[in-house]
């Protein structure tokens, strides 16, 4: 049994607790029954379509416009608790809409966000280019004018997540207004737009839907465009600032799987005739790995409860809390593989499971070194 008593935290309302027990209860039920790792394309679909069913997507694509971070975090946790899968399923409905919901013209939003919400449209975000990932600043694709109304969009973008199964993409392009960041517009992409092309699916250590997109002469109206030309990476970066902390929340929920399963473990196996756990190492991993997790909710709650509370930007307590979350789960896991022995590099069981899936965390949505810059130039910038 996870231990739920952080929701007692003065970060959180009574409503928290309500979502935290709701989501449990729903998860418990459903989620195994919709997953099936062979087939993730369909996991999905049908994932995102009973989490729309149930009412969760109104939290990613909420209709007011305001994300409610801490909701956003408690949902990440309670399903990567359940399974990876579920995780993404979610995160990716209001990732993939994110710039829409903070910068969207209230046409667009009517046209994409209800199904997005009620979980009949999959969402994508398409940032990361072959040539421009960390750096994004440079990324290529570009984004030429073709009269008044129209604009046509060439180039590739990669590793894009629901790449193959979303209905729609957000896609950042370069529409030169300035050099690097300043020339970067953001824009609306249904899926089924001519010159789209799913080009490769990729395959990684815990799949999930993932494709390199190719755009040949794919032509949208210029009504598409999120926000002002040249805001595109500002977009990106505020979409980034409110979904960042739920990583770090995502990461909790594996760590907090993995504490659970180490803690059955220890109690139950028996070596050199006594329980594993009565053992004064395994009692050092065991506090290790709970002081870790709780240091990772306190930095993941605390940028939530500051963005809930009103801050326009969050970028250095989202930074430490994606940071922090990610990398302390990986070696929370990483021991609970070790004190599963043999069993937690057995194909499929839980340690092995979860070793796999906290890995990509670490580096998409700016990996660990990239938040380390990012909290170097605030500090830099806002003191001295
Ligand atoms: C599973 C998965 C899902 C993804 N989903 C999406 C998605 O939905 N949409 C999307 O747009 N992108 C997505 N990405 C892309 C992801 O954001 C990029 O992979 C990430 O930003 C890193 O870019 P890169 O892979 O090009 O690595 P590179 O930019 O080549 O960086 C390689 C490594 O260099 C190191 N590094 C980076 N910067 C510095 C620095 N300044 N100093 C020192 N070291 C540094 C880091 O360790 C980094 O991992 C996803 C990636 C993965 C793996």
């Amino acid at each position: 049994m996870a231990d739920k008593s952080f929701l007692d935290w003065p970060f959180f309302e009574e409503r928290h607790r309500a979502l935290a027990e709701e989501a449990e209860a729903w998860a418990s039920e459903h989620v195994a029954r919709l997953v099936d790792h062979h087939d993730v394309d369909g996991s999905c679909q049908r994932l995102v379509a009973a989490m729309g069913a149930a009412g969760f997507l109104a939290h990613a694509a909420p209709e007011d416009g305001r994300f409610d971070v801490r909701s956003l975090c408690i949902l990440r946790e309670t399903f990567a608790r359940h399974d990876g899968l579920a995780d993404f399923a979610f995160a990716m409905q209001g990732l993939g809409t994110g710039a829409l919901t903070l910068a969207g013209s209230e046409a667009l939003k009517e046209r994409v966000l209800p199904g997005v919400r009620g979980g009949t449209t999959i969402a994508a975000f398409a940032l990361t280019e072959p040539e421009a990932g960390s750096d994004v600043a440079e990324i290529a694709l570009t984004a030429t004018p073709i009269g008044n109304d129209m604009v046509r969009l060439d180039g590739e973008k990669t590793w894009i997540s629901n790449g193959g199964i979303a209905g729609h993409y957000i896609v950042f392009a370069r529409t030169g207004e300035a050099p690097g960041a300043r020339g970067i517009s953001a824009f609306s992409v249904p899926a089924d737009t001519p010159g789209l092309a799913i080009a490769e699916r990729l395959q990684t250590i815990a799949p999930h839907p993932l494709a390199r997109l190719r755009f040949e002469d794919c032509r949208i109206p210029s009504a598409n465009r999120i926000g002002e030309a040249g805001a595109g990476f500002k977009i990106a970066m505020a979409t980034l600032d409110v979904f960042r902390s739920t990583v770090g929340a995502a990461a909790l929920g594996f760590a907090r799987r993995a504490l659970d399963v180490t803690l059955d473990r220890a109690r139950n196996r028996k070596l050199f005739g006594a329980p594993l756990s009565g053992m004064q190492l395994t009692q050092t991993a065991l506090a290790e790995m709970a002081t870790a997790i709780d240091t990772s909710a306190l930095l993941v709650y605390r940028a939530a409860w500051v963005r809930d509370a009103g801050a326009p930007r969050i970028t250095r307590e989202a930074a430490m809390a994606k940071m922090v979350a990610t990398e302390s789960a990986q070696e929370v896991i990483d021991r609970a593989v070790q004190l599963h022995g043999g069993e937690g590099v057995r194909s499929g069981s839980v340690p092995e499971t979860l070793y796999r899936e906290i890995r990509a965390l670490r580096i998409y949505e700016g990996a660990t070194e990239v938040q380390k810059l990012i909290i170097a130039r605030q500090l830099l910038s806002q003191t001295g």
